[in-house]
């Protein structure tokens, strides 16, 4: 059965948040710009005005919706969860109000489901609280998107391990509580069995930040992508996530529906470019008409509209599936496609924004020079447009069977015999 349709009830939360988001969010990202702002807890001021609102998430029953039942969220469901996403997606601060900002989200349920518990009370639970933050360290400098490269290494050392190497674009790596680092543990094995992952607490010595990086359109101080150096990081055996060489299957498990939720927040954005395509199009007189009543501004306009719709409806799918119990990699070929439309559709409708807007948009008076950035990083993040694609065709191609002789089964010389074959006397 297919229906689009959202519960009354639930449609009634939505409202609220879309309010919220606008009239509570969206001027704390004019306040405390950067991406790394929302996770800056040294930051009084800051935290004085988001505290009370978090609060207010709470009250409503709306916090950290993405965890399970067990871990005291509401067990939305993705679909459910893609529509908050959408909402989110507005402001930068949006998602840390509401309990779900990444990597915490995916970060806490690696310690659930892998912490010790003694791990579980130090840090689960104020990261679900939203007291501290956290970080998640993976890519190095010399390449991220082939884990195959990676050089950051675990040793055993008593009954310990201890850690060497460098990881590049660790993102809140300043502000974290502690940090999960994914080193090589095995080297003679495939990576995907030679990695393991480990949870090192923040004031462990030797974790040295070399310099945090901001994406461009960062206020400098609020860069937060770090260069770190490992050297000689010494964690106690329990450090060790899950078990060794599951390091992969433990980043897997942050996966869920983590792509679901950027996607959606990405329709949250893509809606907004549209919405300022909208106003100027009704604004902006040239040439003796308004921009809307031009040609190829409507066609901006509708190919803006149908790139997102269809997109929305992409994203929705996909979680879908996953409320329907497929797993990750069941559902790889949904996930893989939402992240390179991501990408692709917000890239597309921001550049049309932009042209229409002219200097302005291309001004640092309004949002959309941000807005191109963060399309482009949609393209990198969390791998590369490329990988996905190829993980995409990949998938394709299991299912494709070679043409038994010289020309294609679709050859029409050949389907016509066949035809005829069939209904042999007969036509
Ligand atoms: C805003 C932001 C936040 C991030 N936060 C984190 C974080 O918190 N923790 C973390 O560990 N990492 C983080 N990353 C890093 C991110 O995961 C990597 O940037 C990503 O995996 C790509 O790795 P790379 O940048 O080293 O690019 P590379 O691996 O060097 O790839 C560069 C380019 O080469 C091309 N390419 C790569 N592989 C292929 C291929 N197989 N086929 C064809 N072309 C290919 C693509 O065009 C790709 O964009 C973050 C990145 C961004 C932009």
């Amino acid at each position: 059965m297919w229906d689009f349709s959202t519960d009354p009830e639930f449609q009634k939360k939505l409202d609220w948040m879309a309010q919220f988001v606008r009239e509570e969010c969206e001027p704390l990202d004019r306040l405390f710009p950067g991406m790394g702002a929302p996770y800056d807890m040294e930051n009084v001021k800051a935290r004085a005005i988001a505290r009370p609102l978090m609060e207010q998430v709470k009250r409503q029953g709306l916090w950290a919706c993405h965890l399970g039942p067990e871990l005291g969220g509401q067990g939305f469901g993705q679909v459910k969860l893609g529509l908050m996403n959408e909402i989110l997606g507005r402001a930068q601060w949006a998602p840390t109000i509401f309990g779900t900002a990444a990597p915490d989200t995916g970060n806490a349920e690696i310690l659930a489901m892998f912490g010790t518990e003694e791990q579980q009370r130090r840090y689960l639970q104020p990261l679900l609280d939203g007291e501290i933050v956290s970080c998640y360290s993976m890519t190095e400098p010399q390449g991220g998107a082939d884990p195959g490269v990676f050089a950051c290494r675990a040793e055993r050392s008593g009954d310990g391990w201890v850690i060497n190497g460098e990881k590049w674009f660790s993102s809140n790596a300043r502000y974290a509580e502690f940090l999960i680092v994914m080193c090589v543990t095995d080297s003679d094995v495939p990576v995907y069995q030679g990695t393991s992952m480990f949870l090192v607490p923040k004031e462990t010595p030797g974790i040295n930040i070399l310099r945090n990086s901001g994406v461009h359109g960062e206020v400098e101080d609020g860069a937060a992508h770090a260069y770190i150096r490992y050297e000689n990081v010494r964690v106690p055996a329990d450090a060790l996530l899950g078990t060794e060489g599951q390091g992969f299957a433990v980043a897997q498990a942050r996966l869920g529906g983590g792509r679901v939720h950027h996607a959606m927040r990405t329709v949250g954005q893509c809606q907004m470019a549209l919405e300022m395509m909208c106003e100027r199009a009704v604004s902006r007189h040239t040439k003796g008409s308004l921009l809307g009543e031009k040609q190829i501004v409507q066609a901006y306009l509708a190919d803006s509209w149908i790139e997102l719709q269809q997109f929305r409806l992409q994203v929705l799918h996909a979680a879908w599936l996953i409320d329907q119990g497929h797993d990750y990699k069941s559902n790889q070929l949904a996930i893989a496609g939402i992240k390179v439309a991501a990408a692709k559709v917000f890239h597309d409708i921001v550049q049309r924004a932009v042209q229409m807007h002219g200097s302005l948009g291309l001004s640092d008076e309004m949002p959309l020079g941000h807005m191109w950035i963060y399309a482009m990083m949609m393209g990198i993040m969390d791998g590369p447009t490329e990988v996905h694609k190829m993980t995409i065709a990949k998938n394709l191609l299991k299912k494709a069977v070679p043409a038994e002789g010289l020309f294609p089964s679709a050859h029409l010389i050949g389907r016509t015999e066949a035809a005829r074959l069939k209904y042999a006397g007969r036509y």
